[in-house]
């Protein structure tokens, strides 16, 4: 019979958060083992050559670093750039006026461009100057906040006199951000640029809280809030991982399953679907807090469904635009179809009532523009560029009774809304494998739970919640504890976690460590 195996502590899961978890504690001279249930590391901070004839690495499903702090980087020694974008966004629009086709092109950093379009857009600086007060007062909010994630949690009074800054925290925490938004901007198409960050990943209307939450954290990451793009992709940074756990001495263990726990006041013991046993002081849990909940055999937290498609393609060119744009500029930044804040809003509602809406909004974006490295020498000489589609408002349940049918209907819904505003249709431009078949691939959100374990393909793991405690959360000190005192939740389902971050990951080890 196989003996048990003792360890100070268990680390379930080898996503970028398992793996910073292991990593810290291994560094603070514990012993840890980390059991990964898959074949590989990186859970949803993977690259993958979906295309396998062509030599692209794509990030496969996160594709932007903007929450990964610095002094994590600093901390474990991590060799991970990211790389800023010149362009922060380009919106296509018809012209209101003469059905022309136009487009919001916004710099990453305010510059007279950027105030030429807002004018072209609104025909006045009201819009334009409204949005620099706006994102001024934030980025100030961003910088004294950010600190507080990696410490232990606060209450929300406390975060708040600290902070200093009334205004901007009652409009970002208490008053729903749609209510805000409409008060701050006038026009349609800008107010929809301005929400999108409340709703990546999160199935809500405008004016409901959890929008906030999405929207906060989309915008105070590292102090700066600026999405940047990981050098070499997302398996850069799981590589990096990876070589400092191992160098820490943590044991990784890959196609071992976690499938029952058990635990006292001494410790917790865990078995994996092989049979095999392990005995620890500590267990931290980096998968979702849902699998937790289904492996002690207790009911699940209530959480919001993943509410997104999304889709990764290799073109053997960008395409070219209606409103005349240059690609290289429209697509360097975040590209936004069908995101005004009007069609944002009758999208939500529309499936809600169980469509895919039709006029679907989408985020897109184009890694090769500003990183080249994920193409082989040979595509970049011939051009080839990546594009990754992010489509909102694709709820899980819209999927259930027949995924692969909705699938083709919400990917056939994307490609349309794009090519509303393309003069090259997108099938002209995608690369064409030898079987003849274009490379794209379209992930729904039920892909996501069974590709790599997101409850109902939520990217956030569950419901995210501000950083502080407010009302709920009085007996958590770092955001990671459990009902059970050797059970940590180290995963992005922890309060601060969601998104790349690895904050979870180093609050589960900080209260681990402060727990000795
Ligand atoms: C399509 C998509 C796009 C996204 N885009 C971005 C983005 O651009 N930027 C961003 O910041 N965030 C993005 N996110 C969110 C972000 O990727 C995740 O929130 C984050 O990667 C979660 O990391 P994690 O380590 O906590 O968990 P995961 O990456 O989910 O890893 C959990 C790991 O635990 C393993 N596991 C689960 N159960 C068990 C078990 N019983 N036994 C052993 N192992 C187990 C899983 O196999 C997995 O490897 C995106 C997510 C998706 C899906």
């Amino acid at each position: 019979m196989a003996l048990d195996k003792n360890y100070d502590a268990i680390v379930v899961g080898g996503g970028h958060n398992g793996l910073v978890a292991a990593s810290y504690l291994a560094r603070a001279g514990k012993k840890v083992v980390l059991l990964e249930a898959e074949a590989e590391l990186g859970g949803a901070t993977t690259s993958v050559r979906p295309f396998p004839e062509f030599d692209a690495r794509l990030s496969r499903y996160s594709y932007l670093v903007s929450l990964l702090p610095d002094q994590i980087v600093a901390d474990l020694g991590i060799n991970f750039k990211t790389l800023e974008r010149s362009i922060a966004s380009y919106t296509p629009y018809s012209k209101k006026s003469s059905g022309a086709d136009g487009g919001l092109l916004i710099s990453q950093n305010w510059d007279e461009r950027t105030a030429q379009s807002f004018q072209e857009l609104t025909g006045s600086d009201t819009e334009g100057t409204a949005w620099q007060h706006f994102y001024g007062e934030i980025a100030e909010l961003a910088r004294r906040i950010a600190p507080s994630v990696l410490q232990p949690l606060k209450s929300a009074e406390k975060l708040k006199e600290e902070i200093g800054l009334p205004q901007t925290w009652n409009y970002l925490m208490e008053r729903p951000i749609g209510e805000v938004i409409r008060e701050r901007f006038s026009d349609d198409l800008v107010r929809g640029v301005v929400l999108t960050d409340g709703l990546i990943g999160t199935f809500v209307s405008a004016d409901d809280l959890q929008a906030n939450r999405c929207f906060l954290y989309h915008l105070i990451g590292n102090g700066t809030g600026q999405w940047r793009v990981p050098q070499g992709g997302m398996v850069a940074l799981v590589t990096e991982l990876k070589r400092v756990a191992l160098a820490a001495g943590v044991e990784i263990l890959l196609k071992s399953r976690v499938s029952e726990l058990e635990s006292d006041s001494n410790g917790v013991s865990v078995t994996t679907s092989d049979g095999e046993k392990f005995v620890a002081r500590d267990l931290l849990f980096a998968g979702a807090p849902q699998t937790l909940a289904r492996i002690r055999g207790e009911s699940q937290p209530k959480s919001l469904e993943g509410s997104q498609m999304k889709i990764n393609m290799l073109l053997s060119r960008l395409p070219r635009l209606k409103s005349g744009m240059d690609p290289h500029l429209a697509f360097a930044g975040t590209f936004h179809v069908n995101e005004s804040y009007s069609q944002l809003e009758s999208a939500y509602q529309r499936a809600k009532s169980g469509s895919i809406p039709s006029d679907l909004p989408l985020e897109l974006y184009c890694h090769t523009l500003t990183d080249p490295t994920i193409l082989s020498p040979e595509l970049n000489a011939k051009g080839y560029q990546t594009l990754t589609l992010f489509g909102l408002h694709t709820p899980a349940a819209l999927f259930d009774n027949s995924p692969e049918v909705v699938k083709a209907e919400a990917k056939k819904a994307a490609i349309e809304s794009l090519n509303q505003y393309l003069l090259d249709p997108i099938e002209s431009v995608l690369a064409v494998c030898q079987d003849g078949s274009l490379a794209i691939e379209a992930k729904s959100p039920l892909d996501l739970e069974s590709d790599i374990g997101l409850p109902r393909g939520n990217i956030f793991h569950r419901d995210l919640d501000f950083p502080f405690i407010d009302g709920s959360g009085a007996d958590l000190t770092w955001g990671s504890e459990t009902s059970e005192r050797h059970i940590y939740l180290a995963g992005a389902g922890s309060r601060r976690g969601g998104g790349v971050s690895g904050i979870a990951g180093h609050n589960a080890a900080m209260a681990v460590l402060a727990n000795d």
